[in-house]
């Protein structure tokens, strides 16, 4: 029997333990989608207890402390910090099988050295020893991010965002790049003509420009995509339930504006042409400034009414939707291309039955320009996890190159969730690894070595053409014919 998590951990094979600790295990992170607060790394924050760094905002963890009968006041309510550790520490046991219970093993030993299980006759201890060691200042933020190996964050971030986080990072020298992604889904988001106007209220404040067109609105944007780009971001993200590619005429979407902007509702087809016309919009001035573009499609947001009342969004009542995905993504992808316009693409879906659907379509727009312009992106959310990546990575390799794939994001909140880089590397050694020793990959592992370093972090870097010295040199590098790359 196996140790459980010990250092070859989902590693099934001597071939995949040599891929891992050979090649992967060191080689830096590039964090290109997540949701770490600018602010938090700009003061470097240090957490007071386990609980607020952990359980804070974790709806991951409070999903199964719920689905375990804890009560909501455990979850984000008023229960002290200890209470609420002592409830999740509680529920640790009853996780088996889910990502959470290797997730929080996986936290406890690789940031704090804690090597027990968690339970409720370990969790004084350790609930104490953590604590205490976030006090210091080697858990700062900026010093979890040091500890482990990441070499640049974006983070996520909307229009009016007024980014002085990130330009305070910029000046006062932080080693490790924080830059923004521009975000602009409330832009688009024209359901409710009170929030809407809102926000143009917002958009306005922030620009000091005044809006009473579409024109202006979306120069408006535009003025924010550029400021974006003056901060260092290259990266736009869209967290849409599918896409939309509606055809619309520009008297169409003129007029559209204004009826929203006038405080009417608008019917679907309206909502759809608009959120079509901003969708390309968007989508060209990534493509006029060299961005890559991501689209996160498919989550069927806020379905407890009562609960997101109560307690807000991103609380942890979100599922997987079944919004058709096929035709509006081509016909926009096609727009674009048509007019030679489609920047660089990762589309990521949450619905695991849109697997295939997506891996083909990234095929349809592959020029040859560079390698893997169009990504399939990692499994996300509901389906990072162990069968999630297993899934993704296998389907990836039928219907596209996974050699190219820009790999992994945490996408996360939390400070404590990058051994998730981990987790996704030791699966992809023990895939190559796996079918090396049973012949159905011949037995290169220099060049499988090669390729698993890419997918852990060259091709993100390439790919996203991000300039990054003081990358790891200290990790084996070779090329297919086995001479050493220098970098
Ligand atoms: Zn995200």
């Amino acid at each position: 029997m196996k140790k459980f998590l010990d250092e070859n951990f989902l590693l099934n094979s001597k071939t995949a333990q040599r891929l891992y600790h050979e090649f992967a295990k060191d080689m830096q992170i590039i964090d290109f989608h997540c949701h770490l607060s600018p602010a938090q790394i700009a003061m470097d924050h240090r957490f007071e207890n386990l609980t607020q760094i952990w359980l804070y905002g974790d709806h991951y963890k409070w999903r199964a402390m719920r689905t375990n009968g804890v009560d909501e006041s455990y979850c984000t309510g008023d229960k002290s910090d200890w209470e609420k550790f002592q409830k999740w520490a509680e529920t640790v046991p009853y996780t088996l099988r889910n990502p959470l219970y290797h997730w929080t093993h996986l936290e406890l030993q690789r940031y704090f050295d804690v090597n027990e299980i968690l339970n409720p006759d370990t969790a004084k201890k350790i609930y104490n020893s953590c604590t205490a060691k976030l006090q210091t200042s080697e858990y700062s933020v900026r010093n979890l991010l040091r500890r482990m190996n990441v070499r640049l964050v974006c983070t996520t971030d909307d229009p009016v965002d007024s980014l002085e986080y990130h330009l305070k990072m910029k000046q006062d020298g932080f080693e490790i790049p924080v830059l923004p992604a521009f975000r602009p889904d409330n832009a688009m988001n024209v359901a409710d003509p009170v929030i809407f106007n809102l926000y143009i209220k917002k958009l306005e404040a922030v620009t000091q420009i005044a809006i009473s067109s579409f024109d202006d609105f979306l120069f408006a944007l535009q003025n924010r995509h550029d400021f974006f780009a003056s901060v260092g971001c290259s990266v736009s993200d869209h967290g849409l339930e599918e896409i939309y590619g509606e055809d619309f005429t520009g008297s169409e979407v003129d007029t559209i504006f204004n009826k929203v902007h006038g405080g009417k509702m608008l019917n679907q087809v309206e909502q759809r042409k608009f959120k079509s016309a901003m969708l390309v919009h968007f989508a060209e001035w990534d493509w006029e400034k060299g961005w890559v573009q991501q689209f996160h499609l498919g989550a069927m947001r806020n379905n407890n009414s009562r609960m997101v009342q109560s307690l807000g969004q991103d609380t942890g009542w979100d599922s997987i939707g079944d919004f058709p995905q096929a035709k509006g993504l081509a016909r926009f992808l096609d727009k674009l291309d048509s007019n030679n316009k489609l920047a660089k693409t990762i589309l990521y879906n949450l619905n695991p039955a849109d697997n295939e659907l997506m891996a083909t379509m990234a095929g349809n727009f592959n020029d040859g320009s560079i390698p893997g312009k169009i990504q399939w992106g990692s499994a996300w959310w509901f389906l990072d996890q162990k069968n999630g990546m297993i899934s993704q990575l296998n389907t990836l390799s039928d219907i596209g190159l996974i050699s190219r794939f820009v790999g992994m994001i945490t996408d996360s909140r939390s400070f404590l969730s990058y051994p998730r880089h981990e987790y996704f590397r030791r699966i992809l050694c023990n895939l190559f690894g796996e079918e090396i020793e049973n012949g159905e990959l011949p037995n290169d592992i220099d060049w499988v070595g090669k390729v698993v370093q890419d997918i852990c972090y060259h091709n993100a870097r390439n790919f996203f053409n991000w300039k990054l010295s003081r990358e790891t040199t200290n990790v084996k590098r070779q090329t297919a014919n086995g001479k050493r790359e220098t970098e």
